[in-house]
């Protein structure tokens, strides 16, 4: 089984054969150890592990640790990518995390993601925005843009001597056809990985969707060969959009924009794929599925943090208490005042951006954005 190809790794949802290909340890036997266990931990979205239970080992000694968590900026973000981040807070909030967040612009340009650097900047300000908006702390959150920090490129060029061309052809499958940029990005997104262990001699976590432990995995075999903690990953699943395909900002229609508006957004639920019966005397008698079900998973995996709601949802869904219609409703009203705070959020938010940053930022491309 092939994974990956030309640097992409292709999204596959068989969990169980995901862990067993990439050598990871199921998240179950060590959930006892988190405080206060996340909704996302304890709904099995946050799935394996590599290691984490040595950070785990740190934070029972009272030590802090570092969460590595980057974002490649070519678009607007959406609920889906958000749920990372929330991840990551809780992760602050409860578990004493310092979190370090590279925005990749040359990621994106090399991978002809975005026509333009610009337009990867104005996106990196843009997303970063939405992402310390959920509530990140200044005083332990640190962001870069990739080609802004010169650390970043000098450090790659460090780096790049433990590996081989082999190596990063054969981890991410690349071709002829691939362009240097690409190949050595590898390179940066090391030096992205290994910044909190070499600049403030921290252990590190990478939390990410299952298709990035790649680049974990050749950071671990260079941390190994210079002799420094070797990050550990955290690995998410992948979560559906609301046509039950997957999430794409590329196709509107299967995502929530945090930047949506109410209108925009609500529509797109009275369209979401149900596990609903086509009419309501069916799905009296017969009840719906909410294991198909994108609207029941929504409210499920980012909003209902009762667990015993979730359950009544879930019983009142299969015995045909409820219909697919009052489901939507609760979660409109979910996301209508998520949207709304978040929005007043993200402009609290603009006028102490540049404390979240260790470098200057373009303060003239932070007006333009709304
Ligand atoms: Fe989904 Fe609710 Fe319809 Fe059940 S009743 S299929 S949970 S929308």
């Amino acid at each position: 089984m092939s994974l990956v190809e030309g640097g992409e790794v292709k999204k596959i949802t068989d969990y169980e054969k995901l862990i067993k290909y990439f050598g990871v340890s199921k998240i179950d036997p060590i959930l006892g150890r988190f405080k206060d266990p996340h909704r996302l931990l304890k709904r099995g979205i946050v799935f394996a592990h590599r290691d984490f239970d040595k950070i785990l080992d740190e934070v029972d000694k009272g030590n802090i640790f570092a969460v590595l968590s980057g974002r490649g900026p070519s678009d607007r973000m959406h609920l889906g990518h958000l749920t990372l981040y929330e991840f990551n807070l809780y992760l602050q909030k409860k578990m004493g995390a310092n979190v370090y967040i590279p925005l990749s612009d040359d990621e994106k340009y090399v991978f002809r993601k975005v026509e333009n650097l610009e337009k990867a900047k104005y996106f990196a300000l843009d997303n970063i925005l939405d992402i310390v908006a959920l509530g990140y702390d200044p005083e332990k959150t640190e962001c870069f843009i990739s080609t802004e920090f010169p650390w970043v490129y000098r450090t790659a060029i460090n780096l790049s001597r433990y590996l081989t061309y082999s190596t990063v052809k054969a981890v991410f499958g690349f071709k002829g056809e691939n362009n240097p940029g690409e190949i050595f990005y590898s390179c940066i997104q090391m030096a992205h990985i290994l910044y909190p262990v070499l600049v403030h001699d921290l252990p590190t976590v990478v939390p990410v969707a299952i298709d990035q432990d790649p680049y974990i995995r050749i950071s671990r075999d260079v941390a190994e060969k210079i002799k420094v903690f070797k990050p550990a990953g955290i690995y998410l699943k992948y979560l559906r959009g609301l046509t039950g395909e997957p999430m794409s900002s590329s196709q509107p229609e299967t995502c929530i924009f945090a930047t949506d508006s109410l209108e925009e957004a609500k529509k797109k639920i009275w369209n979401a794929f149900t596990g609903g019966q086509p009419t309501v005397k069916e799905q009296r008698e017969k009840g719906g599925n909410p294991d198909i079900c994108v609207v029941y998973e929504m409210l499920n995996i980012y909003f209902i943090e009762d667990d015993k709601e979730v359950e009544k949802l879930r019983n009142d869904c299969i015995s045909g208490n409820i219909l697919c219609g009052e489901c939507k409703l609760k979660l409109i009203d979910y996301i209508v005042k998520f949207l709304e705070k978040h929005k007043k959020e993200r402009q609290k938010y603009k006028y102490k951006l540049k404390d979240f940053f260790i470098h200057e930022i373009d303060e003239d491309l932070l007006a333009k954005i709304p």
